[in-house]
Formats: structure tokens, C-alpha cells, sequence
């Protein structure tokens, strides 16, 4: 194929993604510098259309960034006036009281936002200091520079044939090159992946591990709606077959928001995870909340779970990686905003002094050494045994000794040092024979649903001309390997229904339904076989999440 001509425009600093940790280096770096020409490219057809976050904000980030958030009219509305924790059995709860709970467990001083509106909010104050921002322009391929570095990002790629050749309708985007490239995907970042693997920045440090986070917002009976309450369950539904947990936030307007988290190291192949979600809504408890309410959006991401001995290495030549496209998420607090914002602010700051400096497409290892010493180090150390201990001895132990950990911690010291992960999510995968088949009960319609019901209340939308962004290494593997060894658990961990098996005459085939696809980037993390890769479709598809 003849090489592809691309207009190039030059920039100081490149970002991908619009997210809070996308958008906190935009506005950082214009703030320390009107005159630099900063861009920021979003694959969502808006600012917020892919945010997806409970979400509780612990406002710190935004405090350093913004500190007159308030005046400025920062949507953070709903301040947390109470924080509920539960362990769940079938049909029924014990509460566990808020004093054994280490400080850092605390949510008063903290607020329920949407983030999707926070990161249109924070869009505008970045337009405002001279941003450019674009949303609707997904960042398919890195341009690297003559010596290995980064040096751009190919944006702007629509119309391509169904077979990824190039058509008469064909827009080929262009090269947007930049003296720092900034990697803000979040979570599994399909370019963050990229440069981990050609920089081997994960070498040394623990497999990344993630969760995958569904939710759901629903308006309930105002008579039930308790505005600025907090509540996490653990146990029922999961019980021992896999680590996570639910949380419920009263957001104003009679709105809740209620997710569900199932960590991805579970070994049975046969767990479904948006089937354990909708099981949990009919716990006497939930379901008593929802009743006479109704479900008015749904979507689905994975969320990092590593924490601080995952994090890659997040400099390279000419690129730094932001966000949790390296992986900030506080796990027992499930929070990870506050820290994607600090990340965006500390590599702005080292991108400007570097810049000021004369410098360019180098390794910016300041941003590198305030991530892993300043306050996102600190949040994440304190918890860094909370997980390792969940997977390796099941949830009554480590909420015993991951809340001792988490106390001592508090006093600068640890009894386990630093625990390991051991495997990636995918390895963790046993086969199905040595498990057992688990019966779901059918979704009722009112307080449950099926997944593709709920798939229509994420609006996404993929142009179905355009190439396949879920991309098969080998097309044979899913029938021929995954199949007979792992009943292939793609049919239940995508929370949007993408993957089928179905059986025609010459038997069973495999449908990859990617017009569904929400962008959670569960099956580039958890094939067993890592045989489907997560490429960016083309630049406005995908969710559109109202206020999430
Ligand atoms: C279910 C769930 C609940 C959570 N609850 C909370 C909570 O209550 N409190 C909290 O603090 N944290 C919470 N988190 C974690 C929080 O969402 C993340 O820590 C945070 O989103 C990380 O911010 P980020 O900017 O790194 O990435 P993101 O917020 O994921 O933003 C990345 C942006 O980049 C865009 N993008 C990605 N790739 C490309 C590309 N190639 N080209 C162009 N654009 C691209 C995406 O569309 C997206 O807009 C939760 C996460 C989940 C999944």
C-alpha cells in the first residue's frame, strides 16, 4: 500500500484523553504558561460521553489544581453526610461500625459527583486558559521519531472499510506532534499498552491488576432518597468465588447511583459478572431501595487494581504515561480521581520546567519520582496489602489484617512489607472442567435486567461499515482453544454482550457483536488465551453517557 500522506501540526504538549488526568495537565500546564500550545484529543463524541466513575471525589486533586473550585462553579453539589459499610448474606446485612475503619476509610469532606459533568466543567476551564481540545478524534497509532521516541499520535481516522483498507469515504487524520506526548487513556489505555511493551516499562514490578465496575443510575421514591449517603457492601452475591463489591451513592434529584465491582482474578471461567451485579439488586436491601424506582442509565469499565507495586515505569523517550493508564485507584477506597488529577498536574510541571529548559522528547523522570514519593505515592503505599491479601486469603482475613495493614500504615510501617500479585487476570483463569457451572437467576425486568436491555441505556453506537476494533490474534482460538478448555468466558464477562457463541449446522461459531461495545476493555485483560486486543474505533463512537 502506497504511504499515507498526514498533514502534521506541532505542539508543546500532546494529551490523550479527556479525562481528569488529561484534562488537570491541559489546565496546569497553560496556567504556568499561557504561551504554550497544548492539545487534548478525546474519543468520545463530548467531553464526559466516556466517563464513566461512581463517584465519590475526594477533592484533593482539584484543591491543588483549581483551589477556588467553588467560586468557579465546580459541580462537586452533594458533600457525603454519611458513609455505610456492610457485609452481605443472602437475606441479610451486618453493618460494621465506622470506628475500627482506618482514617483514610473515611468519606466526610469528600462529594458525589458525576464525573462525566466534573470533566465537562473542567473542559471549559481549560478552554478558557487557550486549551485546544477535540473531542470526537480518537488517537489511533503513535509516531515515533527518528531515535525511538515518541514524538506524536496519528488522530482523526475516519471512514476506513470494513476490512481496515482504505475507501473512497476515507479520511486519513493527521499527525499531531508534540514536544511531550501525554498518555491519559485511563484504564488499559490501548496506546499505554503500546508504549509499555516497546519500553518494557513494566519490568521489575508486579502484573497490573484491574476489577471490571458496573453501574447503573436510577431515580428513586424521594421518600427512600437519603442525599449525600455513601454505602459499600461486601460478601452476598460473591461470597468466596471471587473478590469485590457494591456501592451506592444518593446523589441530589432522587438519584442513585449503584455499581458493582468483581475483581478479574476470579479462577472459575463460569462467573458472570453482570449477572452477579443484577443478583445483588435483590437483596432484601437493595431491592427494597429500588422498588418504585427505575433504572435510567447503565454502563460498564474496568478500574485499575494494582495499585502501588503495579505501577509501570511511566516515563519513556519523548511520552509519559498519566492516570490510570498507569494505574492510581486506592482500592478500599475506590478511588483513583483525586490521583489521576495530581498525576496530570506533576507531569504539566515537569513538562514546563523540561521546556522551559530547552529540552524536548526526552524522559521527564521528575514527574516520575513526585508520582512514587509525593501525595499519590503516599495515598497508595498506605494500601498497597489490601488487594494482594483479598486474593490470597478470601475476604474475612483481609478485612481483618488488610485493616490492620492499613492502620500501622497510617504510623509509617507494615507487619507484610510489600505482598505480591503473583499472576495476571487472564493467567488466573483455571480451566472449567474444575469448576462448577453457576445457575443465575433470570433478570425480572423491574429491578434486574438482561444485558442488552441495559445496553441500550449506555446509548453507545459504533458505525457497524467500520473495521472490527476488537481485534482476534488468532480467529481460531475462541472455538478451537477457549471453548472446550475454558467454556469461553468471553460469552460472560464483557458487560455488554459483544461476545457470542452460536451453533450453526457446521457447529459452533464465534460472533463479535462490537456495536455494543461500551470501551470497558475487559476482554483485552481477561482472555484467558490474550488473544483479543482493544483498538480505538473511530473517533465519536462508543458510549454516551449522560452524567455518570
Ligand atoms: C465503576 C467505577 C467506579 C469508580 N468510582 C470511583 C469513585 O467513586 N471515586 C474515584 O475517585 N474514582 C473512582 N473510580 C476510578 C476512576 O474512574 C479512575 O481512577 C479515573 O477515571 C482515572 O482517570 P483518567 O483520567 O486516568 O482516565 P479516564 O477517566 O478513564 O479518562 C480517559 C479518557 O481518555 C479517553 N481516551 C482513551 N483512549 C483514547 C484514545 N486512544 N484517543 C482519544 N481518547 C482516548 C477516554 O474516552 C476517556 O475520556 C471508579 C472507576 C470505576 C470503573
Amino acid at each position: 500500500m502506497a504511504e499515507i500522506e498526514r498533514e502534521a501540526m506541532e505542539y508543546d504538549v500532546v494529551i490523550v484523553g479527556a479525562g481528569p488526568a488529561g484534562l488537570s495537565a491541559a489546565i496546569r500546564l497553560k496556567q504556568l504558561d499561557a504561551d504554550l500550545n497544548v492539545v487534548v484529543l478525546e474519543k468520545g463524541s463530548e467531553v464526559g460521553a466516556h466517563i464513566l466513575s461512581g463517584a465519590v471525589l475526594d477533592p484533593c486533586g482539584l484543591d491543588a489544581l483549581i483551589p477556588d473550585w467553588k467560586e468557579k462553579g465546580a459541580p462537586l453539589n452533594v458533600p457525603v453526610k454519611a458513609d455505610n459499610f456492610y457485609v452481605l448474606g443472602e437475606a441479610g446485612q451486618i453493618r460494621v461500625p465506622n470506628w475500627p475503619m482506618p482514617p483514610l476509610m473515611n468519606n466526610h469532606g469528600n462529594y458525589i459527583v458525576s464525573m462525566a459533568n466534573v470533566c465537562r466543567w473542567m473542559a471549559e476551564q481549560a478552554e478558557a486558559l487557550g486549551v485546544e481540545i477535540f473531542p470526537g478524534m480518537s488517537c489511533s497509532e503513535l509516531v515515533y521519531g527518528d531515535n525511538g521516541e515518541v514524538k506524536g499520535v496519528v488522530a482523526g481516522v475516519f471512514g476506513l472499510e470494513a476490512d481496515g483498507s482504505y475507501g473512497p469515504n476515507t479520511e486519513p487524520g493527521m499527525e499531531l506532534h508534540g514536544k511531550y506526548v501525554f498518555l491519559s487513556e485511563g484504564v488499559r489505555g490501548s496506546l499505554a499498552k503500546e508504549v509499555i511493551a516497546k519500553y518494557d516499562l513494566q519490568k521489575g514490578k508486579e502484573p497490573q491488576k484491574f476489577g471490571i465496575g458496573m453501574k447503573e443510575i436510577w431515580e428513586i421514591d424521594p421518600a427512600k432518597h437519603r442525599e449525600g449517603t455513601v454505602t459499600h457492601t461486601m460478601g452476598w452475591p460473591l461470597g468466596g468465588n471471587a473478590g469485590g463489591g457494591s456501592f451506592i451513592y444518593h446523589l441530589d434529584n432522587n438519584q442513585v447511583y449503584v455499581g458493582f465491582v468483581v475483581h478479574l482474578n476470579y479462577k472459575n471461567p463460569h462467573l458472570f459478572p453482570y449477572m452477579e451485579f443484577q443478583r445483588f439488586k435483590h437483596h432484601p436491601m437493595v431491592a427494597e431501595l429500588l422498588k418504585g424506582g427505575k433504572r435510567v442509565a447503565y454502563g460498564a469499565r474496568a478500574i485499575t487494581e494494582g495499585g502501588y507495586q503495579s505501577m509501570p515505569k511511566m516515563v519513556a523517550p519523548g511520552v509519559a504515561l498519566l492516570g490510570c493508564s498507569v494505574g492510581m485507584v486506592n482500592v478500599p477506597r475506590i478511588k483513583g480521581n483525586h490521583n489521576a488529577m495530581l498525576s496530570g498536574k506533576a507531569a504539566a510541571e515537569a513538562a514546563h520546567a523540561a521546556i522551559k529548559a530547552g529540552r524536548q522528547s526526552d524522559e521527564l523522570s521528575d514527574y516520575e519520582t513526585e508520582v512514587r514519593t509525593g501525595a499519590i505515592g503516599k495515598d497508595l503505599k498506605k494500601v498497597r496489602n489490601v488487594k494482594p491479601m483479598w486474593s490470597k486469603w478470601g475476604l474475612v482475613p483481609s478485612l481483618a489484617l488488610g485493616g490492620l495493614d492499613m492502620w500501622t500504615n497510617s504510623f509509617g510501617f507494615s507487619l507484610f512489607g510489600t505482598l505480591g500479585h503473583g499472576k495476571t487476570d487472564a493467567a488466573a483463569t483455571e480451566e472449567a472442567s474444575k469448576h462448577k457451572p453457576i445457575d443465575y437467576p433470570k433478570p425480572d425486568g423491574t429491578i434486574s435486567f438482561d444485558r442488552l436491555t441495559n445496553v441500550s441505556f449506555a446509548a453507545t453506537n459504533h458505525e457497524e461499515s467500520q473495521p472490527c476494533h476488537l481485534r482476534l490474534t488468532d480467529p481460531d482460538v475462541p472455538v478451537k482453544v477457549n471453548l472446550p478448555k475454558y467454556a469461553e468466558p468471553a460469552q460472560r464477562y464483557c458487560p455488554a454482550g459483544v461476545y457470542e457463541v452460536v451453533e450453526d449446522e457446521g457447529g459452533p461459531r464465534f460472533v463479535v457483536n462490537f456495536q455494543n461495545c461500551v470501551h470497558c476493555k475487559t476482554c483485552d485483560i481477561k482472555d484467558p488465551s490474550q488473544n483479543i486486543t482493544w483498538v480505538t474505533p473511530q473517533g465519536g463512537d462508543g458510549p454516551n453517557y449522560p452524567n455518570m
